[in-house]
């Protein structure tokens, strides 16, 4: 599903992805960890060209670009783009419209569908995050765990085939969290491919398929999670993991 070869990513002189290489299968769940700085979140905005990448190769699904050659063109990007959705820490949802009109916005301005489809599907997709009942309210009317139930229903109404999320809970109070991962662990049942920057260990104990750790732009370390949190094989990934017991 995604293929990730000799990903290279410099702002100017700072080179802050190094040579990444990863596979991830259909219906695979793979936590990314690392200290902050670490390149978690360029390597999740990499593969939806949210950055653009300075060398390598990327695959997802039938869409390959290759960063080395020419200049890449819009069209060309858009299409890798569409593969995947992203769910970020700070939600993004539009303040203005409902949770509805929030998952209903992009198919509708991207992919013009039209709005009586769009309707029944968008109301199904906040049902799934159990929020059918506050498709009318307004962001501001709905508790953080809340938003980013619709931020996740919003990224699934465009149909990805990967869903990469970028510390999903981490702006949220402590008791808010438990929502938002129980909403994951079902997509994961689903076999939902993910990739997901998360400090939550247990969490990715539970669900990942496997785990990579990442240090100052590398990744260091991959592993089942029994592996990788009980067994580290790096000294940098024991010290990193030392700080969450
Ligand atoms: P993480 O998500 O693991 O905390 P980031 O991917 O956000 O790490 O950042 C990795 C490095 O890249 C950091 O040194 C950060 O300062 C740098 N960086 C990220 N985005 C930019 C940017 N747009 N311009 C310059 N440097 C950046
Ligand atoms: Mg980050």
């Amino acid at each position: 599903m995604i293929q990730v070869q000799h990903l290279v990513k410099s702002f100017g002189s700072l080179e802050v992805l190094k040579d990444i290489h990863l596979e991830v299968s259909k219906g695979q769940v793979v936590c990314i960890i690392g200290p902050s700085g670490s390149g978690k979140s360029t390597l999740l905005r990499c593969l939806n060209l949210l950055e653009t990448p300075t060398r390598g190769k990327i695959q997802i699904g039938s869409e390959m670009i290759d960063f080395n050659g020419q200049k890449i063109s819009e069209s060309t990007k858009r299409k890798l783009r569409f593969k995947t959705g992203m769910v970020f820490q700070g939600f993004h949802l539009f303040p203005h419209k409902t949770a509805l009109e929030n998952v209903m916005e992009a198919p509708l301005v991207v992919k013009k569908e039209r709005k009586e489809t769009l309707k029944p599907k968008a109301e199904r997709l906040l049902e799934k995050v159990g929020l059918f009942e506050k498709r009318d309210a307004y962001p501001s009317q709905l508790s953080g765990g809340q938003q980013q139930r619709v931020a996740i229903a919003r990224a699934l109404a465009m149909e990805p085939e990967v869903l990469l999320f970028d510390e999903p809970t981490s702006a949220l109070d402590p008791e808010l969290v438990d929502e938002v991962l129980k909403t994951m662990k079902e997509l994961a049942q689903e076999e939902q491919t993910m990739l997901i920057v998360t400090h939550e260990m247990s969490f990715a104990r539970e669900v990942a398929d496997f785990v990579l750790f990442m240090d100052e732009g590398r990744i260091i370390e991959v592993g089942v999670p029994e592996q990788l949190f009980s067994r580290p094989k790096e000294e940098r990934t024991k010290q990193f993991l030392a700080k969450f017991i």
